[in-house]
Parts: structure tokens; C-alpha cells; sequence
């Protein structure tokens, strides 16, 4: 960040009195930019044996494989954001979603809520953000072209723990850029 957005004038990164920590604040109006964790909600939807996974048409990962996730918006709540971006994504009608994973990715500065559910209907169709949707059984997943980390992860935590309990976890990135999963509970 290089301007306040109140003012437009330049910020300094600085200790504001009273914290503990580094912000942006406007050398003129005073104007502590505080940044916070982002929340990205998805979904994994299922159909028989089958999964929803969508082609990513745009950047990063372009072209490779990922469950419907976005950047939670204002004004919804978590599971309606995950319904929203199946929707964009695959135009894919969920049906009621219940929670099945919180991970969070302190070297992003991101949290994901994943949400597990079933298709209202069989029809689905690549969105805008989308090259290809696919129904896939656990045989059939492109596990080599999958786009991130969490996902790989939430797809084998999704065949191998089930839906029965909450997943929480958080994520570590290596200096080799390799993401580990570490389970709490
Ligand atoms: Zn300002």
C-alpha cells in the first residue's frame, strides 16, 4: 500500500500508538489501514459417487483442476458464499451445505471454509471463471492437475475421513514453496 485511501495522500508503515504491531498510516490524516485475513468459502458437491471439480479459466493456475472457492463477499454468510461461487463456477444448484473443513493459511494470510453438500441437479456448465465443469469419481480425479493445495488436501481428507466430524487444520509453505497439512483436532 502506498496512498491512504481516505485522503490520498502517502502512508508509512509503522508502530500506531497503542499496538503492537506494523500498519499503514496516513502521514496526513492519520488513517490506520488495518489488514486482515481474507475468508474463502467452497464447496465440495457430490452426486452419487460422483464430484464437482471446475477448470479454472483464469489466473493463477489457469487451465488446471479445483473445487468451487472464492473470496467470501459482504453481506452473505460463509455458506452462502460457497453456494454463490458453485453457481459462478459451474452454474451448479447446491443443495443444503454443512460445514466440513476450516483451514487456515497464515503464510497467505487466508482462511477457507469448506462446506460439503449435494447437487440439487446433474446439470452443470462451465461459468465465466471456468474452462470445463466435470463430474469425477475418486478414480477419475485429476489428482496431477489439481490447481491448489488445499484442495488436494480437502479431496483426500473428503475419501479418506468423511463428512462425519469437522476437519481443522492449518497450513505451513516450506522455503521449497511445498505445502504440509497439520491436523488439530
Ligand atoms: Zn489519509
Amino acid at each position: 500500500m502506498n496512498y491512504c485511501s481516505q485522503c490520498g495522500q502517502p502512508v508509512t508503515l509503522k508502530i500506531p500508538v497503542d499496538d503492537n504491531r506494523e500498519r499503514f498510516v496516513c502521514d496526513h490524516c492519520g488513517y490506520v489501514h488495518y489488514q486482515n485475513p481474507n475468508n474463502v468459502c467452497g464447496a465440495l458437491l457430490t452426486l452419487g459417487d460422483r464430484i464437482l471439480l471446475c477448470k479454472r479459466a483464469i489466473e493463477p493456475r489457469y487451465g488446471l483442476w479445483t473445487l468451487p472457492a472464492g473470496f467470501m463477499e459482504n453481506n452473505e454468510t460463509v455458506a452462502e458464499a460457497a453456494a454463490r461461487e458453485a453457481m459462478e463456477e459451474a452454474n451448479a444448484q447446491a443443495g443444503p451445505l454443512s460445514l466440513f473443513g476450516i483451514f487456515s493459511m497464515p503464510y497467505i494470510s487466508q482462511v477457507y471454509l469448506m462446506f460439503h453438500g449435494k447437487l440439487a441437479s446433474e446439470k452443470v456448465w462451465a461459468g465465466p471463471e471456468s474452462l470445463d465443469v466435470g463430474m469425477f469419481t475418486r478414480e477419475q480425479i485429476p489428482w496431477d492437475e489439481l490447481a491448489f493445495p488445499v484442495v488436494t488436501h480437502s479431496l483426500e481428507l473428503f475419501y479418506e475421513h468423511g463428512t462425519d466430524r469437522v476437519h481443522h487444520a492449518w497450513f505451513s509453505r516450506g522455503p521449497d514453496r511445498s505445502v504440509k497439512l497439520h491436523s488439530i483436532d
